[in-house]
Order: structure tokens, then sequence, then C-alpha cells
């Protein structure tokens, strides 16, 4: 055995073997992986196979469509058989809202590439003569799609990366990991000590384990999940002695189940609710091949739908139950990508579709780790998407809800309910008491809007069996009152965020963004250092605000910041709360350890109320000795004042484009701060708002997202955002020479606002294809309805030479085509008067 590698992968199932295959074929030979057991004697052996395209996340669509082409070059170039059998893979819908789903994931598949055909019944029933077509609304199919063995696939990574020089280290334990003092890592095995630069991390079931090891919570709970293969049926035999295809991979969403042909017989796997989390503490050290006992019970209803779509399942005996750990997450999403905290460790874990995902995300590992970056947008599935929040109780009930959840209904405002509230901001019961409907984000309880007093959803709606059917509307509140409905077009909700929206242009709102992520940047080099990241310049003088970009090495957008100079060398730093595990974590690993500079990050010690609309200046006057006039206290500036008898620093900044601050408090302060607002308002009629409706208003004002409108896809400049990267400032910033180097070589995409026409009852909401001449030109990032423009509007980005203003375009919201003309950015106050006012 080595003692010495550049990299050492742990674990040798599909995952481990496909991060080492890449870095080997990236030219990285000097790389080993260590296997406690047999290669796939983890989760991959018992493996159905089957490689889904369907996903809804951009990142993992790509992921997935790369490993299916991948797979089968591997198979030529290695000559090692992977068993790849593309027998095409088919979703049926039940209902309407099953295929309005579809729908809206065909937009996700043509952008990302993925040949997506829609199915009439009549065209199932000629694919798929055993099914019993009745009652079924349509369908979708991936012909690319199929299954494959998933050892011999692991055999086939394994091949291709020893011919490349890697080295595989089978029936040795990683017994522990240490960061040495020069910051290479010693990787402790049972068998004698490896020397290494990386540590990539892809050990399955054992996930937590490892992470124990350096002191990471890695939050991945496998759960239980079985599937049953039957006895060869008469007509199945019948079929293949005629010499006629499989008939393919049937998925019944609404039914939660997969199906397909195996042995002359029917292989059927259901996603069921109830099924428990396992290995909470990791396997036992001497697990191998292991599987659980069979729980018929909670396969029955999936058997029994199975057996009305599928009557010949029915009738052959069942053959084998398999009960198998599956790796979990609590979005459903696996862990690809940096560690945090840790340099130079890396993980590739939870993966519930890991013979699916292997490929590629060992391919993007494998960029990450060589080159420094991935190329694909990975913000889906990186490790630092969850926080410390994330604990062994929490993953329990998120993992389970999120194995349950495989096959329901996706909305876009999709909210799940297990394990909340867990991160409330103090004002929390104030706008639960006057109607809050709460969103998650990051742990956060956040109001996404407010249902008036009383409102609940009508007996007529609830009574819908499609409703039910696809849970398709959000957990009742306490009271029992349900109040919101999900779909993909205009939802009940929809009048009243944009009564929110016009009761902020008109008068005043107020809004709970405590999740922001914050922290505070110090120091004799603070200064320099900022520079140093940002491709913006940082404000100069004390009290000034500059939006500030952190690009990728390769000039695409990394992390956004709002950054306010406190004081001489003084810092304070707002991002997405979402991301704050994210963005802290560059900060961080970026930080000089010289003891130049200062970084505290105190998100959960800064509340933040943003009070937005024309009367904002008289509320908040009423409460300050500041004088908050326009001279004295203009756009873009931020000055510490007193709120009664509170402080805070107040920031005249805001991503809804109306006059107003942004308060950034002491927690302990924010019900008292609260209370004088609603006071102090009273007589303006002050109100609050809540998420959906600052979205619809940071459409207005084309305001970009990470990872929507900005992303390491797209370089800074295709986001439009030349008024915040200064290529011309003095000293260098991560980025800037690739991102002038990407600008010589010219750009493939230019960022633009829509106006979309002739929609009724659906907007678009990101991820829709957009076309000119019936040719896909772009994709759209976000959309909604601008209550203020009266507008339906999306924002996107397309080939730059469509992006000139007047250009007419076409957008497939829902399987519709509609009119969309390139507008002027900002179509809410494109001068910006009212922010300036
Ligand atoms: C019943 C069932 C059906 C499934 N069907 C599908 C499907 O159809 N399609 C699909 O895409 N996915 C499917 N999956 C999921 C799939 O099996 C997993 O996502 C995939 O196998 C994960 O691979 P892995 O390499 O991450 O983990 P594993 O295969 O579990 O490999 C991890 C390896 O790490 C080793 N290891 C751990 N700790 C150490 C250590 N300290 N030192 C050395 N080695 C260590 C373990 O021994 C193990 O071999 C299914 C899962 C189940 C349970």
């Amino acid at each position: 055995m080595k003692s010495s590698a550049r990299v050492v992968v742990i674990g040798g199932g599909v995952v481990g073997a496909g991060t080492l295959y890449h870095l080997a074929k990236k030219g990285w030979s000097d790389v080993v992986m260590i296997e406690r057991k047999e290669l796939t004697s983890g989760s991959t052996w018992h493996a159905a196979g089957l490689l889904p395209l369907f996903n809804m996340s951009y990142s993992v669509g790509k992921l997935h469509q790369y490993s299916v082409d991948f797979y089968q070059e591997l198979e030529q170039e290695t000559g090692q058989s992977v068993g790849f059998s593309q027998v095409s893979n088919i979703r049926l819908a039940n209902c309407d809202y099953r295929m309005d789903e579809y729908k809206y994931y065909s937009g996700v598949a043509k952008t990302v590439g993925v040949d997506v055909k829609f199915l009439t019944p009549e065209e199932v029933k000629e694919i798929w003569p055993l099914c019993n077509t009745e009652g079924l609304v349509g369908a979708i199919q991936h012909p690319e799609d199929g299954y494959i063995q998933p050892a011999d696939l692991t055999q086939a990574l394994a091949k291709g990366a020893r011919e490349r020089g890697a080295e595989i280290y089978r029936y040795t334990t990683v017994t522990g990991i240490e960061q040495q003092a020069d910051g290479r890592w010693l990787v402790k095995t049972d068998k004698g000590d490896i020397d290494c630069e990386h540590v990539v991390s892809c050990t399955g079931s054992f996930a937590r384990k490892t992470g124990q090891m350096v002191g990471l919570d890695i939050p991945v709970i496998p759960v239980e999940h079985q599937f049953i293969v039957t006895e060869p049926h008469p007509e199945i035999q019948a079929r293949h002695q005629q010499g006629l295809p499989e008939m393919g991979v049937l998925r019944e969403s609404d039914a939660g189940y997969y199906l397909r042909e195996e042995g002359g017989g029917l292989l059927l796997g259901p996603y069921e609710k109830g099924a428990p989390c396992c290995y909470v503490d990791g396997p036992a050290d001497d697990c191998e091949y292991e599987l659980f006992n069979e729980d018929l019970d909670r396969l029955m209803p999936h058997v029994e739908a199975c057996m009305y779509r599928v009557p010949a399942f029915g009738e052959v005996g069942v053959k084998t139950v398999y009960n198998g750990a599956i790796a979990y997450t609590p979005d459903g999403n696996p862990i690809v990508g940096p560690a945090p905290g840790l340099k130079n460790f890396w993980l590739n874990e939870g993966h519930s579709f890991g013979i699916t995902a292997a490929g590629g995300a060992g391919w993007q590992l494998a960029e990450w780790i060589v080159d420094g970056e991935p190329t694909v947008d990975m913000m889906g599935v990186d490790p630092r998407r969850f926080g410390p929040y994330a604990s062994r109780g929490y993953l329990r009930n998120k993992n389970e809800e999120a194995y349950s959840n495989v096959f329901t209904t996706h909305y876009p405002d999709e909210e799940r309910s297990a394990a909340r509230p867990l991160k409330t901001s103090p004002c929390y019961d104030r706008m639960k008491a006057l109607g809050a409907v709460f969103g998650s984000v990051y742990g956060w309880e956040r109001p996404n809007w407010f249902a008036p007093k009383g409102y609940q959803l009508s007996e007529d709606d609830l009574a819908k069996a499609d409703v039910l059917l696809n849970d398709n509307h959000s957990k009742p509140l306490e009271d029992g009152r349900v109040v919101e409905k999900n779909s993909f077009r205009r939802s009940n909700y929809f009048e009243f965020v944009g009564q929110e929206c016009q009761h902020v242009s008109s008068k005043v709102g107020l809004l709970d963004m405590s999740a922001f992520a914050k922290c505070l940047v110090s120091g004799p080099g603070a200064e320099a250092w900022l520079e140093s990241l940002f491709a913006n310049r940082i404000p100069k003088s004390i009290g000034r605000i500059g939006l500030c970009h952190m690009l990728s090495m390769n000039g695409g957008v990394r992390a956004e910041f709002t950054v306010y100079k406190t004081g001489p060398q003084h810092y304070y730093l707002v991002s997405a709360g979402a991301f704050e595990n994210h963005d802290h974590d560059y900060l961080k690993k970026l930080k000089p350890n010289d003891g130049s500079v200062n970084l505290q990050p105190i998100t959960t010690q800064q509340g933040v109320l943003v009070l937005a609309g024309p009367r904002s200046r008289e509320v908040l006057q009423k409460l300050t000795d500041t004088d908050l006039s326009n001279k004295a206290f203009p756009w873009l500036t931020g000055q510490f004042i007193n709120v009664g008898y509170a402080q805070a620093h107040a920031l005249r900044v805001n991503f809804v484009g109306e006059l107003g601050w942004e308060l950034h408090h002491p927690i302990e302060m924010q019900n008292y701060i609260f209370d004088q607002l609603m006071a102090a308002g009273a007589e303006f009629d002050i109100k609050p708002f809540g998420i959906r409706a600052m979205d619809s208003m940071r459409i207005e004002k084309s305001y970009r997202l990470i990872p929507r409108e900005m992303s390491i896809e797209y370089s800074a400049l295709e986001s439009g955002l030349d008024r915040f990267v200064r290529l011309d400032k003095e000293c260098d910033f991560i980025g800037k020479q690739a991102l002038a180097d990407w600008q010589e070589r010219g750009f493939k995409n230019a960022f633009v606002t829509l106006e979309v026409r002739g929609v009724t009852d659906a907007d678009a909401r990101g991820s829709e294809a957009i076309y000119k001449d019936g040719e896909v030109v772009g994709r759209a990032t976000s959309g909604g309805y601008g209550w203020r423009v009266g507008k339906s509007l999306a924002l996107g980005l397309v080939q730059p030479a469509l992006a000139e203003i007047g250009t007419e375009l076409q957008i497939e919201i829902l399987g519709e085509l509609y009119n969309a003309t390139v507008i002027e950015e900002s179509p809410f106050d494109p001068e910006n008067k009212c922010l300036r006012a």
C-alpha cells in the first residue's frame, strides 16, 4: 500500500468508483480508493439499477444526464459490460396537477438537454400492453432512460481508473483522518497510514461515522427502501420468445412506485409512507451486503395500486423482497462538494439515486478538486446548503419525509412540514397572529404571505379528489384551517400577495428578514482583503453601502454580499439566508491566516426588519432622533440610529424597490422594535408582507438572485452585473483575469427581462425554455406577476444577439407557447425614484 497519494477516496461503492475514475481521467493518476470490504458491498450491490433522468433540480438533472451518456462510453472504453438496458422510462399521470408537473419539468429538461416525450394513454398501452390505462390523463417518456447493472458499472469504473494509474485497496478500513500542520491529510487505516493532499468521503451509510473522524456532522441518515421481484410471468416470457422489446420502466407517480421487467417477471419498487430511518449511528463495523427484514404491510398499498394498474403483477408469486439502506438528506438531493470548514476535504455522500448520479457527481467533483471549480452550477447539491441546525433529530424527521415525498408532486412553492418550526425569529408569534403563512429556508421560519383573518380554502376546493390525491395543499394551521393550495398555476394566495405588493407600494409594509446571513469583518487587513475578494469596489466612506459579488475562479458568480462600512477597517456583510454556510465557508477559507483580518459571524445575534413603502420615512421618523431626510440619510447609506429605546443599524436599501430601511438590530430587541413600528405605523395603515410579495417586487426591479440569474455557469457580465464589476480596479480579485478572458472569447448568454403576453392563469416560475423561431435560445430563471406594473414578467438568459430591447421571443409555460418581449430592465421605476425619494 502506498504511504502517500495526491487523493484518497474513501468508499468503494459506485460513487467512490465514479470519483476515482474521473480524478484519474483528469490526469491525476496518483489517487487511491480504500474500501473496508468488497467493492459494492454497501448499498450499491442491491440497487435496482434504474437511471431516472427525471429531476426537478437543474444541478441534479445535469449530473444524471451526463451519467446516462457516460456509462455507455465507459463500456466501450473499458470493454467491461455495464449491463445498460436502454428500455426507456414512462411516468404516468393520473390527474391534471401531475400533468402540470410534467409540463413544468419538460422546461427543466429542455434547458438541461434531456429528451422528453408526452404520451397519450393509448400510446402508453402500445408500449406497455400489460398496463391498464383506465383513469390515466397522460404520461411522459424518457427514451434514453433505462437501467444498468450496478455492480458491473462499479467494476467498469474501477477498471477504467486502474488503467489510468489509480490504485484500489480492498478489505482496508479507514480508522481515522487527521489534518497535519502543513494542511495535508493523514488517512489512517488498519493496514497503514496514507499522507495525502485531498480526501474524498464516499462512504454511503457510513457518512456520519466518517464525518465524526474530522468533526463534521454530515446531514445524511439512510432510510429503508424495498423492492419486490416476482416469479416469471407467462405473458412477459411469451413477449421475450416473440422477440418483442422490453416494455421499459413504468412509474406511477400518483401511486408512488416504479416497475420494470426482471428475469421474465416484474420488479416493483415503492416509496412508502412510514419507511423508517436506519443506521442512525452508522452500520456495524462488520456490516457487509446487509439487508433488513421485509415489511410487507408497508408495501401493501403500493402492491394493490400496482395490481390495479398492471394486473399481471398480481398473477405471479413473489420471488424475493429486498430491503436495504438508501442514503438520504433532508431535501433528498446528494451532498457533493467541499466540506464546510475543512480545506481539501470533499464530500460525495447522501446519494439516494447513486447509481444514476455517480458518473456526473464524480465528473464534477473531479473538476472541482483538480481545476478548483466545477463547470455545472452545483448549488442544488452543495454540502453547505445545510447548516448546523441539521442535527440528528432533525435529520431523522426530514430524511424520512424526503423519502416519502419522492413521488409526490413537486410544486414550485412546495413547503414541507416535518421538523418545523425549528428556527424562529422573536417576532414569529406576532407575525403568526397577523396571519403569516410560513415557509422554511435554512431551518428558519419566514412569512411567505399573510392570510386574512379567518380565511380558509373553500369546501369545494378541499373536496376535489385531485387536491387530496396530490397532497397539494399546505399543512393545516394549528387551528385546522387549510389556507394554501399548491399549484403550478396562479394559486389561491395570488390575490393576497398582490394586495401586499400594492400596499407596500402605496403605503408601508414590514417584512422579517432575520434569516439573512450576517458577519463582521475587521482588522488592519480588512479593506485590502475584501477588495481582493469582490469584483466591485468596496465602500470607501463610513456609512456607505455597496453590492459586491464574489466571483468564481472562472468569472461566474459565486456569492453576493451587501457590504456596509461601519468604521475604519470595519465592515458588516449581509448575504442570502439560505447560503449562510456556503458564503461564510468561502470567507473563512479565504481569510488570511496572519491575524490581519477578523471574521465574526453574527447571523443569530442580529434580527432584520425591513420597513418599505412611501410612508416608511414618516413611520420611522416618529421613533428616531436621527434625521431621515433624503439629504441627511441618502439611498445606499446606513447609520446607527435609535428606534425608541432600542438601537439599530438602519440601512437604506431593500430588495423591493421602494423607499425604506432595513433595520439590523440586536435580536433581543426585535419585539420591542416590531411593536414600536406597528404602533407608529398604525396611522399610515402599516401591514406586514411576505417573501412572495418581495419576490414579485424584486422581479419588477430585475434584481438577480443566486443561483438563478447569477451562477457559476454564467459570467458576471452575462448576468448583467456590469456596474458591479470593476475590471479596471487597481488590485486583483478572484476571477478577474478569467472574466476578462471570457469577455475576450465572447459570451453565449445575456440577461434579459421579458414581458410575457397572453397568460391568464400561469406565470413563468423559472426553468422555462425560451424560443425564437422554434429553436430553444435560452431559459427563464425567474418569473411571476408584477403587480405594480400589471404585467406577467420573466427574467432569463438568452443568446446575446436576442437580448436587444424589443426582441420578440416565445416562452413555454406549462406546455403552452406565449409571446414574450425583451423589455428594459427594472420595468418598475427604472430611474429608482422611489428608492431615492
Ligand atoms: C433497495 C434499493 C434500491 C435502489 N435502487 C436504485 C436505483 O434503481 N437507481 C439508483 O440510482 N439508486 C438506487 N438505489 C440507491 C443506491 O443503491 C445508492 O444511492 C448507491 O449505491 C450509493 O452508492 P455509494 O457508493 O454512495 O454507497 P455504498 O455503495 O454504500 O458504498 C459506500 C462504501 O463505503 C465503504 N466504507 C464506509 N466507511 C468506510 C471506511 N471507514 N473505510 C473504508 N471503506 C468504508 C463501505 O464499505 C461501502 O462499500 C437503491 C437503494 C436501495 C436500498
